[in-house]
């Protein structure tokens, strides 16, 4: 089965399928680890925020003081997250866990005010599920008809209809194209799994604090399919060219190609 990021690495270099793929060259990077560990920390925090918002927060409170009861606990779940895998954490551990603390920071603010917002409309129980509707986190589904498979990092789900939502931790948003194609993957995968047109999706670049919502039409969902053949084609034999281009300089792979 075809994972949907084989689709959009293939758009960003089809040579790097084959190397992945069939040579299996496996590289793992400081920020691929970071960006894993971004992922555990915040599938933790969103099993916990809910139960503490009910348990500490009181409709007296201000914005600042419910932003430091999140922040507070998330503290604890990045320093458990990041001790958990310091082995894998080729970083300074500390700097790693600041670095951590300040996204996350940014969050526990931003749904604090969310959440100060709407306890102006809305009763405490009722909050929560108006201001953070129904989520999946790390939704895994494969569809056989497309032969496409994936893990979603967040569906969230606003009057019967699902948004995937795709976080990243990278630095700068120059291929978004790529991650815009992944997006369309996640909405294929989704409509599969429940029967229901998926036309936009969220792409979060986290250390960019930059979010955009992007429109998923049909075109879009057909060059994911185009491109999945053309990925089936490298895994039956056909060995893409290696060509020398822009996206070499920011490959993980640049020293196997050109060393
Ligand atoms: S270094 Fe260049 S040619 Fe090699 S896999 Fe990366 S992008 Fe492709």
């Amino acid at each position: 089965m075809i994972y949907v990021t084989d689709v959009s690495q293939y758009a960003f270099c089809p040579y790097s399928i084959y190397l992945r793929k069939i040579r299996k060259i496996k590289v793992v990077t400081p920020p691929m680890i970071f960006g894993d560990i971004y992922h555990r920390i915040s599938e933790e925090i969103e099993k916990r925020e809910r139960v503490i918002f009910d348990i500490f927060v009181e409709e007296d409170m201000g914005a600042e003081e419910i932003a430091s009861i999140f922040y507070n606990d998330t503290k604890k779940v990045v320093r458990n997250t990041v001790l958990r895998n310091k082995r894998r954490i080729t970083e300074d551990i500390l700097g790693t866990i600041e670095r951590l603390n300040q996204l996350f920071l940014r969050r526990s603010i931003d749904r604090a005010l969310l959440l100060k917002e709407a306890m102006k409309t809305y009763r405490k129980k009722d909050i929560y599920d108006v201001v953070f509707p129904e989520a999946f986190t790390e939704l895994s589904i494969a569809s056989k008809k497309l032969n496409l498979c994936g893990r979603i990092d967040r569906v969230e789900e606003i009057d019967n209809k699902y948004y995937p939502v795709e976080i990243k931790t990278s630095t700068a948003d120059r291929y978004i194209e790529k991650d815009i194609l992944q997006l369309a993957g996640y909405a294929l995968l989704l409509e599969s799994k429940f029967g229901i047109p998926v036309d936009k999706g969220v792409i979060d670049y986290v250390i960019l604090n930059k979010k955009y919502e992007v429109e998923i039409d049909t075109a879009l969902k057909n060059d994911v399919l185009k491109i999945k053949n053309s990925v089936e084609e490298i895994l039956n034999g056909y060995v893409p060219e290696k060509k020398r281009k822009k996206e070499c300089d920011f490959c993980n792979l640049r020293d196997i190609c050109w060393k």
